[in-house]
């Protein structure tokens, strides 16, 4: 299977990659199938079922809003996050869905959408399953998908063959699946891991489209961490969990104002930027999946941290750090998995941090051995880190979490560029150490909201 950086940096909406961005991409899929099959116009009615963590946590993941809006047609890449809560309202006082905006069904949400958090899917934690009637109640189709982390969905075959990725035939000139592979490829053909990843590019669009589409996603992060920035008040889904952003951002430019700058300043404005895309995403806002929503704050953090923290950052650099961090990804996703349902956090901050870690440590000139040790220690200090988000909503602790992600990347990068590379644990040990430990993690830990701090803390 092939994978481009541009599957793992999405443009999105939040809260969630896999139960927001997935969810909406399956419905519409589902809707789409339906199409080719002729099928649209004879459906009178749609039934939506919901399975494991996605009934556990899909309100508070806003699962429910997102599978509306994906069978009326909506992708992730081009809703209208300010439209979003209108269309719903509609769609619930009138109980009409327009599928694939051009075909009305009733839609009585309470029969029509069930979550059935006492069951699950063979496959995957995150199973869903679509069903179209005709007028005398016949069934048209019935299509099951898996949301598998980061916005990537599979159908069932694919999932029973225990894939996460759907094959595809594309051919790349230097293909791997692990750190190991990568690193020789770097060696035997005198390529950076940048360079390798840019080559594989290629074969998707021409080496100007790849720099302008990572220039154009720098661009919607450095969007997303202004408006977080600004938008003040308490974030939605009832936990009543205040917006810290812009009253941090007052703080620190108040202290440069009066000179009391201070020497782990630096770490107060990666906090602020890792905030300020984390409050957006909980928000419903626009936001890139990097590589996945609840952990979208790590690598604009520390891409902002390159970009205006040290010496002569540069638009090359910004395209280094992505395609660098897109190879790292590509591990993950070829040899654990990116979805929280399987791995825990581990699978979403975890990631983050050791992409963020090897992008920093390739923008500031540093070797393939050093990125790949950078990567390696970003993600050995999160092996066993749980995910238990209070009331299901990607707030608490996931926006402070990727605060603590991105402070961690950086240190990895200091702590590899200290290094020549060489030692002792390799990146592909630590991603089969996090595959085991997330197959062994019980399943209260894994975006359920079943343990952890989601049945420690009081939820108002
Ligand atoms: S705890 Fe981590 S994995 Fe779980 S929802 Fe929050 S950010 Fe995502």
């Amino acid at each position: 299977m092939a994978i481009s950086v541009f599957n793992l940096f999405s443009i999105g909406i939040g809260p969630s990659s896999s139960h927001t961005v997935g969810p909406m991409r399956a419905a519409r899929q589902f809707m789409m199938n339906a199409a080719k099959a002729n099928l649209l116009a004879t459906a009178s009615h749609i039934k939506v079922d919901l399975y494991g963590s996605l009934a556990l946590t899909g309100k508070g993941h806003a699962t429910d809003l997102a599978i509306l809006l994906g069978l009326e047609g909506e992708t992730p890449e081009g809703v209208d996050p300010n439209a979003v809560k209108e269309r719903v309202q509609q769609i619930r006082s009138t109980k009409i869905l327009r599928l694939l905006g051009k075909h009305n069904v009733p839609f009585h949400e309470n029969e029509d959408l069930i979550f059935h958090s006492d069951k699950q899917l063979p496959y995957h934690p995150n199973g869903m399953r679509f069903t179209i009637f005709d007028a005398s109640g016949k069934e048209l189709r019935s299509e099951v998908f898996y949301s598998v982390g980061g916005g990537f969905i599979v159908d069932h075959e694919t999932a029973r063959q225990d894939k996460h990725l759907v094959e595809n035939a594309h051919q790349l000139p230097y293909p791997f699946k692990a750190g190991d592979e990568l690193l020789e490829i770097g060696r035997k053909h005198r390529m950076t891991i940048p360079e390798i990843m840019m080559a594989n590019e290629k074969t998707w669009r021409p080496e100007e489209e790849v720099r302008a589409g990572l220039l154009n996603i720098w661009n919607v992060m450095q969007v997303c961490t202004e408006r977080g920035c600004q938008h003040e008040g308490i974030l939605p889904g009832g936990l009543k969990v205040k917006r810290r952003a812009p009253g941090l951002l007052r703080s620190l430019q108040k202290q440069q104002k009066q000179n009391k700058s201070h020497p782990l300043e630096a770490m107060e404005w990666v906090s602020l930027w890792a905030l300020a895309v984390n409050e957006e995403n909980a928000a419903g806002g626009r936001v890139v999946t990097a590589p996945t929503n609840g952990a979208a704050g790590i690598i604009p953090a520390v891409m902002h941290y390159y970009a205006r923290m040290t010496e002569n950052p540069s638009d090359e650099g910004i395209v280094t750090f992505m395609l660098t961090a897109g190879a790292v990804g590509i591990l993950y996703k070829e040899g654990a998995s990116i979805s929280a349902a399987e791995m825990g956090c581990m699978g979403e901050v975890g990631v983050a941090c050791s992409m963020a870690a090897a992008g920093l440590t390739a923008a500031l000139g540093g070797t393939n051995e050093q990125i790949e040790n950078a990567a390696e220690i970003g993600m050995e200090h999160n092996l066993g880190l749980t995910c238990d988000p209070i009331m299901g909503l990607v707030q608490i602790p996931c926006i402070e979490r990727n605060t603590m992600g991105a402070i961690k990347a950086i240190n990895a990068m200091l702590l590899a560029l200290q290094g020549d590379g060489t030692h002792r644990v390799s990146l592909d040990q630590v991603i089969a150490t996090m595959r085991q430990t997330g197959q062994d993690m019980k399943s209260i830990y894994k975006e359920t909201s079943q343990g952890g701090l989601a049945v420690n803390v009081p939820e108002c």
